[in-house]
């Protein structure tokens, strides 16, 4: 069976048909400027990434143009639609509602809209791109896969805030987690890498990349995640703040004389490694910058190290012990200073890195040397792949 799945963003659609038995990526691609004016982009295997404008006014012409570069008889994949077997959808929040993924159903499309208060900008661009598909393929099966979900096995001393009870109850403030399909697709090859069984391994899950987050599995199951009720709590990421004294953002704005809307977008959006820095959000940028001896880009990897492996200290109590970490997405796959410089504060923990592994780490490798207590891997995260999968169990 071929599965397509589908990530979409208010604007934009990223998409891949992974055939479900090779995992193999048949084709893959992205609608960009959805309601602006639209371009595809869209890359059969093995073959040219053709790029062309096209009139995309809703997500429904931006999936009919993913469709027809599909099928096209010269560089397409498939013969037609009946060759797609099932449609897999990411979708950011599903609150305390999803606990796993599931196939998509009226009832459970409510459900998602009854969470869109907990993500304005991504729930309503998920099902957004639920109805789009419906139109098109209204037999083909679809499944939603949560970021949140895998995160749910939390037990509320980790998902309780210090807040009043109320703010709970009334209106389900609480630690939710994102990333949940990297964090669960990452610890379980983590285990598999370390010949573990997965419900008796303790692994820290350091995904690094533009929005990044820490998670702690213990025994096949998420017991903290750094997080929040949204994305902004935890590391220092690419624009966002991460951990902040709440008493900040009443101070900026008596200063800076914002309001609340105007602070939380500094928080979002010029924070982080580029607030610090001053010169990008990029890891690239910031790690070029340092090697000339700019001064602020060194203090952002200083900070973001530290951030990450204050994060593994704390999940290593908090599972009283850890048998492996493993750094993932764009900055934990790439850049080895950074997976150093964390490792550097964990001799504690009996960490030793093998210098040589982690320079010319490659796909799914233990850099940490043969007598280091706890084995430190890299493994490059795959949402798509892992949406496949659970879709193919679903449907
Ligand atoms: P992601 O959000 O997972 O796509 O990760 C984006 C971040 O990873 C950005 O800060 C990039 O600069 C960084 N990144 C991606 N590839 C590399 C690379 N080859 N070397 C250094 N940093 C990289």
């Amino acid at each position: 069976m071929n599965v397509l799945v589908i990530n979409c963003g208010s604007s934009s659609l990223k998409f891949q048909l992974i055939n479900a038995k090779s995992e193999e990526v048949l084709a893959k691609g992205i609608c960009e400027r959805i309601g602006i004016d639209g371009r595809l982009t869209y890359q059969p295997e093995g073959g040219e990434k053709e790029k062309s404008e096209k009139a995309m006014p809703t997500h429904t012409e931006a999936i009919q143009f993913v469709i027809e570069a599909l099928t096209n008889p010269e560089t397409g994949v498939v013969n037609s639609l009946d060759e797609i077997g099932a449609v897999g959808h990411r979708m950011v929040h599903g609150g305390e509602k999803f606990a796993s993924s599931v196939v998509i159903t009226d009832e459970v499309k409510k459900a998602v809209e009854e969470c869109n208060d907990l993500a304005p900008l991504h729930n309503p661009a998920n099902l957004i791109g639920v109805a789009a598909c419906e139109n098109l393929m209204p037999n083909t099966p679809m499944v939603a896969v949560f970021d949140t979900a895998f995160h749910q096995t939390m037990p509320p001393k980790a998902y309780m805030y210090g807040l009043p009870y109320e703010y709970y109850e009334k209106y389900k403030v609480r630690r939710y987690g994102f990333h949940g399909t990297s964090h669960s697709f990452v610890s379980k090859r983590a285990a598999e890498l370390l010949g573990k069984a997965y419900d008796e391994t303790k692994t820290i899950v350091c995904h690094l990349g533009n929005g990044a987050s820490i998670s702690a599995v213990k025994d096949g199951k998420c017991v903290d995640t750094s997080m929040g009720l949204t994305p902004l709590e935890g590391l220092v990421m690419g624009t966002r703040s991460g951990d902040i004294d709440p008493a900040i953002m009443e101070y900026i704005a008596k200063k800076e004389d914002l309001d609340i809307a105007g602070v939380m977008n500094v928080l979002n959006k010029k924070s982080g490694l580029e607030g610090i820095s001053g010169l990008s959000s990029d890891f690239r940028d910031l790690t070029a910058g340092a090697k000339e001896g700019n001064k602020r880009a060194i203090a952002a990897i200083e900070v973001f190290c530290y951030r990450v492996a204050k994060y593994v200290g704390s999940y290593a109590a908090a599972m009283n012990g850890v048998d492996a970490i493993a750094f993932t997405a764009g900055i934990g796959e790439n850049v080895g200073l950074v997976r150093e410089k964390v490792c550097s504060y964990l001799g504690y923990l009996g960490i030793t890195l093998d210098a040589e592994a982690n320079a010319k780490s490659g796909d799914d490798c233990v850099i940490s040397a043969a007598d280091s207590k706890v084995k430190v891997a890299v493994i490059p995260t795959n949402e798509e792949l892992a949406i496949c999968r659970e879709t193919v169990a679903l449907v």
